[in-house]
């Protein structure tokens, strides 16, 4: 049986990777500003994966007990080498991706629905339209999407090779 995809929960310097964590399709938390205290009680009380650069946070007890799992994320690294490290330290799977903006979860929808969210020319040639089921925002398969595609490929493709024996 699959084990359950890893739920995460990125501190508030880590907004950048959150987005780009959801775009993978992985459950991530993440909030401007939260506090460390309440991104801890967030990750005890909903099992995610705290992932943080501050080793200070780290130190805590429920981190050093293992109460919560976390993953100390080296600093200083570009924002493509933090997805990639992720990625490669949960052994994360590429999923549906989840709503950039809010971790919700995206549902297609036809064009004709969209037309009031989507700038004429996008509604013209996009093939693709998504709407997330919590803040409603629309996405479309325009330029920044494929970009999203062409980075969850990559990932796809690092974690069949990881997933490999030998
Ligand atoms: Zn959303």
């Amino acid at each position: 049986m699959e084990t359950p995809p890893l739920r995460l929960a990125c501190d508030a310097m880590c907004g950048g990777l959150a987005r780009w964590l959801r775009a993978l399709g992985a459950d991530t938390f993440y909030r401007e500003g939260v506090e460390d205290q309440d991104l801890v009680d967030l990750a005890l009380a909903e099992r995610r994966v705290v992932i943080t650069s501050d080793s200070r946070m780290l130190e805590r007890r429920v981190f050093t007990t293992r109460e919560i799992e976390s993953l100390a994320l080296p600093r200083g690294l570009q924002l493509a080498e933090q997805v990639e490290f992720v990625t490669r330290k949960l052994m994360l799977k590429v999923h549906d991706a989840r709503c950039m903006r809010c971790n919700g979860v995206l549902v297609r929808v036809a064009r004709e629905e969209v037309g009031d969210s989507v700038p004429a020319r996008s509604l013209l040639w996009a093939r693709e339209f998504f709407r997330c089921g919590d803040c409603e925002h629309v996405f479309w398969d325009g330029t920044h999407w494929q970009r999203i595609a062409k980075v969850r490929a990559r990932i796809a493709r690092m974690s069949r090779l990881a997933g490999e024996p030998g």
